[in-house]
């Protein structure tokens, strides 16, 4: 089985991108898992702090990789906008494949000192997990907004991204390219689609050495998505669109069956609508 490290730099040197989705429950993770083994494509699982702790950490890690021995199958786990140190470690000591690190609400100096000092102690538990860092604020909450977050207006800048890339020591870098998390309920009623700064993205790979990640990558126009892979994103998040999938496959289960008590066969439904979402993103990330 190669690592996701391997897994990393297959996809950047043939320009596709792992997709990282973001689960709260088995559902989630098992509707992620099966789209990517039909696809026969390696996939990440991203759990945020909330997620995680919803799943339970160690649990969230003993899934992924009963999944990974049992079907031989490259599904990797990260720890997706971990905050503290503590919650680095715990999901480092758990067995997760990568955390990201998100120090991107502080001030450049203090983002790098507090991004360093959990590379450091991640790498001490455990030195093939592949750790990021990130770089520009793109709001918060994979949700469904009014308007744009006027914070994330505010680009990465190629120069601030290598320097903060080699002070932190970090693996891969999560920069704001015109991505943003959630989506506007302009994007859901399908008005509008996210653009992203091409350029800048091979600008900011460029400038640093190493895979730029795309975080809040639901709602972006297809092509745009294609050409920002092609520049270098190598890991694509998506969460917000698999949150709206689920809420809306379950919410036509209920409406359907009101009388229905049967967890599995009402979940199937939000299972699939998941599935879907998950399928078609990673063929656009993986082209032929
Ligand atoms: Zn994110």
């Amino acid at each position: 089985m190669r690592s996701l490290r391997d897994n990393l730099a297959i996809s950047a040197g043939k320009a596709t991108a792992i997709g990282h989705f973001n689960v709260s429950d088995l559902v989630g993770l098992n509707a992620v898992a099966a789209a990517a083994r039909r696809l026969g494509l390696p996939v990440l699982i991203g759990t945020s702090e909330g997620e995680r702790a919803f799943i339970g950490v160690r649990q969230a890690a003993a899934v992924v990789r009963s999944i990974r021995d049992e079907y031989d199958f490259p599904i990797f786990l990260n720890g997706d906008h971990t905050h503290s140190l503590a919650k680095a470690e715990e999901a480092a000591r758990a067995g997760y494949d990568m955390i990201g690190f998100d120090g991107s609400t502080l001030a450049f100096e203090e983002n790098v000192r507090q991004t360093k000092q959990a590379v450091e102690a991640i790498k001490s538990i455990n030195a093939d997990i592949v750790v990021e860092g990130e770089l520009g604020y793109i709001g918060s909450g994979s949700e469904i907004h009014d308007t744009v977050p006027e914070s994330s207006l505010i680009f990465t800048r190629p120069d601030e991204a290598r320097e903060f890339a080699e002070a932190a020591g970090v693996d891969v870098l999560a920069p704001a390219v015109g991505n943003m998390h959630g989506l506007l309920a302009t994007m859901v009623r399908g008005e509008a689609r996210k653009h992203l700064d091409i350029e800048r993205i091979a600008q900011i790979k460029a400038a640093t050495g190493m895979p730029p990640t795309l975080h809040g990558g639901s709602g972006t126009d297809d092509d745009d998505f294609r050409r920002a892979i092609e520049a270098g994103m190598t890991i694509v998040h998506i969460s917000t669109e698999l949150r709206l999938a689920w809420r809306r496959g379950l919410e036509a289960a209920l409406a359907a069956e009101p009388d229905n008590l049967v967890p599995y066969q009402l979940f199937r439904k939000a299972s699939e609508a998941m599935e879907e979402v998950v399928a078609k993103r990673l063929k656009l990330f993986n082209p032929l």
